[in-house]
């Protein structure tokens, strides 16, 4: 048998269901389940979907479609036809179609859908008899010719007109031009004749503009409907979209057809988007908006301010609209039961649209509901509560880039408090953002690439817009609703964004932005509130929104009760170390001893360190030694302190001393001074040690091997500060861990160091033992590779990825600026692997250096400290190879418990999928 490539649904059954995304599309598995399941059997207009296949097909062979479409296609038509009584291209009761787009994952509005397939000059006669309403007919066919001339004669035959030259545009303004004429405010004052005339007019502009006649043959409408969603899905908007979102190129589209329903006839007639729960914030309530006599694309496309379905869904913007609820008071009970019903069925919170003809209820979509950081945890949350789901599917619902958005800054409430809003509009996407005003998405990206932070400010967003959205801080609109463009891609990447801002008036051609009176320019800056929809004038303060959210620490608190990783923190001071512990963090995988040197009241410390760095016989050095060891031991016991009962990995120092030299004057002079040596003799000592290649020369262990004394001073204020801790009732835990190791030998000659200083320390305080490691860094490839030597003496190492991968590639961390980007742009590596760990190459050194290790250890304690350990993927790869923790920066913690509950959920489901 030919393989199936059209599945039909509709009349209580479908031959695909929800499972069948992959060849079906998201749209048409869920057309085909709410359709066909027998939990749900919901009212949804017949039709069928053609498959992704046949895209795929299309574009292997030159655009054409495999032999047996045309006939699958008939014979599924028939059966709608069959289904509604009427016929397609029918004299006296035509059917007329929609063309829809729908790829495995939504684009929201990257591709194309044409509405009203099938009216000509034959069958408007019928369709206007059959509803008795000429006015509708012809608003119908307007919105055919406007949709059909732009989708198919246009974009899919491959023109690119001018910016607001195109075929849409230009009708558009024809339409505009009807409206002022005749004193319209809204397109439903346009009569049946009005319309009748616009579509006259709009078809000659088509034959002046695009050479060509728009087609009055339905067969010929519905295939070029269907040819020009199969283009759309290598439209510019779709493909800049797939790279955004990691889309494959080789998914395709299918493309549904679908009996018309119309809420575009009259005032018992209406259509809309909603939520079974707010996306928002999450909370449990049916959340959405609608248009009375309209049709679908209205309600997107921002044309008129949509009025909410209910009294929860009111804000400070439709206030003035009566809800559905009101109005139709049946239907709504209807919906909200279909909500309902969806919700349970499907187990998550869902994103529908409807449409209601003639006080009938009909649904046109489902799918799983795109929802901001702060949305998503809410719900998984509840949901676990309502026992719709369980704990492991909670912890899957969230990703990491959502917990990240919670992370995110607000506007001090303090500083909001102080200033007025100057204009509200709806909370599109949370948390809060200050910004340059933009007034294009060409100008945020450029903006944004000279590291300025932008708002891009529309009077609405076009899919067009995306990679302007994406670089910019946050999106300020005048128009559209919460299911606006903007709104809706904001919220799928958790972006600040305030929609359908009515008191703003955008004048693009002077970037100018007028607010009651006011005039804001291009660069000017604003702040937003996401949350709220207020609009600040200028640049208030932001700050860190995670303190208050004990929703988000709760659902942590589920993760770590999944995860097998340990989640440490890269911390050098004790507050860094007490925020890390407020985030759940246990432990703190790296430590930098050299930290104690910068930043506030290190001053003395620094001093003293330099002293030691430019002394030159062994006696200046202990001496200036001694002198630092107090500051570095009230350091090092302040964090153990704050990580109390947790094990805090301290690494030796490990930069190039060079570094610690001063090169001011004033400074130079005192040093000079306190070590009583000329200014010329300080100048030589420091030049002695400039080194070509620093990152690679005397630092690390290699300082330890060359200074002992240097060593042994750090090894001892380790030691010093945990005595005094445990003589305070503290249990402290110290990992001393030796960096930049290539051999055993370097470890074997700083264990005996060590080993003195331990035992020395012991002594003077009367104490049996302190609670310890001793162990090494892997940062140098050819660590990995003699592990097991090194492992004989190291019971624990830490990798240091980011060394790891600037040795492993032979790629200079500071200098990858010049080559990386070009690197990835061409594909020669798939992402920077600074970021995510580089599976292939450095992965396969961390492996080797854990088997080979644990093979001489079995329970050698193995974790990562480079940037990689709070990025997601990395994470996922430290479990599967059995490490014992990750630690990263404090406030990238919780995403890697996230990740960390995430790799093992994952690891589940793939050894069941085996069995
Ligand atoms: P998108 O993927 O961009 O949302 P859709 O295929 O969902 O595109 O269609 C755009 C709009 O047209 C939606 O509001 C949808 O509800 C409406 N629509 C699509 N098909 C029909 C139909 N058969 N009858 C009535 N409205 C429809
Ligand atoms: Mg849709
Ligand atoms: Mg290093």
């Amino acid at each position: 048998m030919a393989k199936k490539y059209v599945y039909s649904f509709g009349g209580g059954k479908a031959d695909g269901n929800e499972s069948m995304k992959n060849l079906l599309g998201g749209k048409g598995a869920n057309l085909a389940e709410m359709a066909g399941n027998k939990d749900l059997k919901l009212p949804v207009p017949p039709g069928f979907t053609i498959t992704t296949e046949v895209c795929t097909y299309y574009y292997k062979n030159k655009k054409k479609y495999p032999a047996s479409l045309k006939k699958e296609l008939e014979n599924a038509l028939g059966r709608i036809e069959k289904l509604m009584g009427k016929d397609f291209g029918d004299r006296d009761n035509p059917l007329l179609v929609s063309v829809r787009s729908g790829a495995r994952r939504s684009m929201p509005g990257m591709m194309e859908t044409v509405l009203n397939v099938g009216l000509t000059e034959k069958t408007i006669p019928g369709l206007i008899k059959a509803s008795g309403n000429e006015r509708f007919v012809y608003d119908a066919y307007r919105r055919l010719i406007m949709m059909y001339s732009d989708v198919v004669m246009e974009k899919a035959a491959g023109i690119e007109p001018k910016e607001d030259m195109g075929i849409r545009k230009q009708l558009e303004r024809i339409m505009d031009e009807v409206k002022r004429q005749k004193g319209y405010k809204a397109d439903t004052d346009l009569n049946a004749q009005d319309l009748k005339n616009l579509c006259a007019r709009f078809k000659v502009k088509i034959a002046e503009v695009l050479g060509k006649e728009f087609p009055d043959e339905p067969m010929q409408q519905l295939w070029g409907g269907i040819g020009a969603v199969f283009s759309s899905w290598n439209g510019k908007r779709a493909i800049s979209y797939r790279r955004i979102e990691n889309i494959p190129d080789v998914w395709g589209t299918a493309v549904t057809v679908q009996t018309m329903v119309f809420g575009n006839m009259g005032n018992d007639s209406a259509t809309g988007v909603a939520f079974t729960r707010n996306p928002g914030n999450g909370e449990n309530e049916f959340y959405g908006e609608y248009l009375i006599n309209a049709q679908g694309e209205d309600v997107v496309a921002g044309i008129r301010t949509p009025a909410p379905i209910n009294a929860y869904s009111t804000s400070e913007h439709n206030k003035d609209l009566v809800t559905l609820e009101k109005t139709m008071p049946k239907i709504y009970k209807e919906l909200y039961s279909f909500q309902n019903r969806l919700e349970k069925h499907y187990r998550d919170m869902q994103d529908i649209e409807f449409t209601i003809e003639k006080g009938r209820l009909f649904m046109l979509q489902c799918r799983v509901g795109k929802r901001n950081g702060p949305a998503a945890v809410r719900m998984a949350m509840d949901m676990i509560k309502e026992k719709l789901i369980k704990k492991e599917e909670a912890v899957m619902r969230v990703t990491p880039a959502q917990v990240d958005e919670l992370l995110h800054p607000i506007i001090d409430p303090k500083a909001e408090l102080a200033h007025k809003p100057l204009a509200k509009g709806l909370p599109a996407g949370p948390g809060g953002a200050t910004g340059q005003i933009v007034f294009s998405a060409h100008e945020a990206v450029a903006w944004a690439k000279e590291a300025k932070q932008v708002i891009l400010v529309r009077e609405e967003t076009n899919p067009e817009d995306v990679e302007g959205m994406r670089a910019a801080q946050a999106i300020l609109t005048a128009r559209g609703g919460m299911t606006s463009h903007a709104a809706l891609v904001a919220r799928g990447w958790g972006k600040c964004c305030v929609v359908g801002c009515s008191s703003l008036h955008v004048d693009n051609d002077k970037k100018e932005l007028h607010i009651d009176g006011k005039v804001l320019k291009e660069g000017d800056w604003i702040t937003l509130n996401g949350t709220k929809g207020n609009v600040y004038e200028g640049r208030l303060t932001m700050m860190d929104a995670t303190e208050e959210n004990t929703l988000l620490n709760d659902f942590l608190k589920i993760c770590g009760t999944i995860k097998r990783l340990g989640i440490r923190t890269n911390a050098d001071t004790p507050e860094d170390a007490a925020k890390a512990r407020f985030f759940g963090a246990e432990g703190i995988g790296l430590f930098r001893t050299e930290h104690m040197f910068y930043g506030k009241g290190s001053d003395e410390a620094l001093f003293l360190l330099r002293k030691m760095i430019v002394s030159k016989t062994e006696d200046e050095r202990k001496k200036a030694l001694e002198e630092l060891f107090p500051y570095v031991k009230k350091d090092l016991k302040g964090t153990l302190e704050a990580m109390d009962g947790f094990p805090v990995v301290i690494r030796l120092l490990d930069p190039p001393l060079h570094e610690f030299v001063p090169r001011e004057e004033a400074k130079l002079q005192q040093l000079a001074k306190d070590l009583n040596i000329s200014m010329k003799e300080l100048a030589d000592r420091a030049e002695a040690l400039h080194e070509s290649n620093p990152m690679m020369g005397h630092r690390g262990v290699r300082l330890g091997v060359t200074y002992p004394e240097v060593s042994a001073m750090q090894i001892r204020a380790v030691f010093e500060a945990a005595a005094e801790l445990i003589k305070e009732g503290k249990k402290p835990h110290p990992e001393i861990m030796i960096p930049v190791v290539c051999d055993v030998k370097e470890l074997q000659d700083q264990h005996v160091i060590f080993k003195q200083a331990y035992e020395e320390v012991l002594k003077k305080y009367g104490l049996k033992s302190i609670t310890h490691m001793f162990g090494t860094m892997i940062e140098i490839p050819r660590a990995s590779l003699v592990a097991d030597q090194l492992a004989t003496v190291a019971q624990f190492f830490s990798f240091g990825t980011n060394d790891m991968t600037q040795m492993g590639f032979g790629f200079s961390r500071d200098d990858i600026g010049g080559f990386l980007p070009e690197y990835i742009k061409k594909g020669i590596l798939p992402e920077d692997p600074f970021q995510s760990i580089d599976q292939a190459g450095i992965g396969e050194l961390i492996k080797i250096g854990i088997e080979r290790g644990r093979k001489t250890r079995k329970d050698l304690e193995v974790g990562i400290c480079g940037e990689h350990g709070g990025e997601p993927k990395s994470v996922e790869f430290c479990h599967k190879v059995g490490m014992d923790y990750v630690s990263c920066s404090p406030f990238r913690v919780p995403i890697a418990k996230l990740a960390a509950a995430q790799a093992v959920l994952k690891e589940q489901a793939a050894s069941k999928k085996k069995k």
